[in-house]
């Protein structure tokens, strides 16, 4: 039975427990601290597996607060850090990780806002916020604060954070010491954008706010040796950006990031059903069409999958249905991927040699919700001819490695005051 919770304006927020929040809150629960990699890129590169499994990435080091009953009670008891928090603060999902206990919110970064009287309020954050998105009736409207990979509305996005964060602590009365918050960011961001990150924790209770480059987050929770003077490539492919960066010694020896990811994927399948089957979709339909039958390149001729879509026929006007084909979802996105191999061409030509040659023998490693494409990492390893992995949990590796930041002395110096 769930904890309840007072949210904004005095709704009640029903939270299960600290070991996983309701299924609408979190679809992972609690994740322990050591993924490790999945799955290969292409079969020609198939005599380079067994190099890059001896190459074993070490896995990150163990918490140093085993979650053990007695020292987790010893833990609660003395208020330790483990209120402590970090934040992945994506433009498609926001999750946080709690110290301790690992992943424990896991909700899409949109906010319903309405207007009444004249002002504008919040209504509902997270899923419920995203199950409203295109449906919003007039006086309400569901956006995504961080739509282009930055804060684009502070404000609202405050007020997410905020939520959010109570959601996954339970609230500022819990603990007398206020946490300790780390915040991804991502590695292109402006200084007055990380400014207004830092303030919208400290707005939300933080006691110390520091800041983590996407990528090196996303490095340490896909378990690469980020500590090790050894180059280590990781692709991040979100919603609004993907990050691309080498990294070696706890800082980024290059990093790239372009404004395309899953977001323009989306709206590449929807204005291409718009013009080629004179069919309007949502954003929620095109996101779901790359989704089910989404994929980097075209099958081979006469395979691959189908599916029903739904829409308005701009010609008619009228609600109508029909059916595309995977090789045409491959074609509408040729655009955003092409980018995103292109992002990976530019770090590899600005790889020293040194950091290049540890690249070839260890590839590269693909993390972010956008990794989960279809052949993605086979598109990326014949582009560049080196070893593609995508990291287990691909959407929670930012959490993940942000959250080891708090756990493990080691990597704090991975950790940015500004
Ligand atoms: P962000 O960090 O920007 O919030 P995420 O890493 O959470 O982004 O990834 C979200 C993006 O990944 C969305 O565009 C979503 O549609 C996409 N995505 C999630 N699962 C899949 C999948 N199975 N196939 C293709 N894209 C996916
Ligand atoms: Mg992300």
């Amino acid at each position: 039975m769930g904890r309840r919770l007072i949210g904004e304006h005095g709704k009640i927020i029903a939270v299960r427990s600290w070991l996983g929040l309701s299924g609408a809150g979190t679809a992972h629960g609690i994740h322990g601290p050591a993924p490790c990699l999945r799955r290969f890129g292409e079969a020609s590169i198939d005599a380079r597996r067994s190099a890059l499994q001896a190459s074993a990435w070490p896995r990150p080091v163990a918490c140093p607060f085993p979650q053990t009953g007695s020292n987790m009670l010893i833990s609660r008891l003395f208020n330790l850090s483990s209120h402590d928090i970090a934040i992945d603060l994506g433009t498609v999902n926001t999750v946080i990780y709690l110290r301790d206990k690992g992943i424990v919110l896991n909700e899409a970064s949109v906010v319903a806002l309405e207007l009444r009287d004249g002002v504008q309020r919040v209504r509902n954050v997270g899923n419920d916020a995203k199950l409203m998105m295109g449906k919003t009736p007039a006086g309400i409207q569901a956006v995504r604060p961080l739509r282009d990979g930055v804060i684009a509305d502070l404000g609202v996005a405050e007020q997410m954070i905020k939520h959010f964060i109570i959601k996954a602590t339970g609230g500022p009365t819990r603990f007398p010491r206020r946490p300790k918050i780390v915040i991804c960011v991502p590695s292109g961001s402006t200084s007055v954008e990380r400014r207004a990150i830092r303030d919208a924790g400290f707005n939300a209770g933080a006691s110390e706010v520091f800041l983590i480059e996407e990528p090196m987050a996303a490095a340490i929770g896909a378990g690469l040796p980020v500590s090790d003077p050894t180059g280590a490539m990781v692709v991040d492919i979100g919603g609004g950006t993907t990050e691309v960066a080498i990294l070696s010694l706890r800082g980024l020896a290059f990093s790239t990031s372009v404004r395309f990811g899953g977001d323009k994927m989306d709206e590449a399948i929807a204005s291409f059903i718009r013009r080629k089957h004179n069919l309007m979709i949502g954003e929620m339909t095109a996101e779901r069409v790359k989704h089910e039958i989404g994929a980097a390149d075209a099958p081979p001729e006469g395979e691959g999958s189908r599916m029903r879509v739904k829409g308005r026929d701009l010609v008619s006007g009228r609600p109508v249905e029909l059916e595309i084909s995977e090789a045409e979802v491959a074609q509408a996105i040729a655009e955003p991927v092409g980018q995103i191999v292109r992002a990976v061409m530019t770090a590899l030509e600005n790889t020293a040699p040194e950091l290049a040659a540890d690249i070839v023998d260890r590839g590269i490693v693909l993390t972010g919700g956008g990794a989960l494409l279809r052949r993605i990492d086979q598109v990326i390893a014949a582009a560049s001819g080196l070893p593609v992995v995508v990291a287990d949990d691909a959407l929670m590796c930012v959490a993940m490695g942000a959250g080891q930041t708090l756990e493990n002395q080691r990597l704090s110096g991975v950790l940015a005051l500004s």
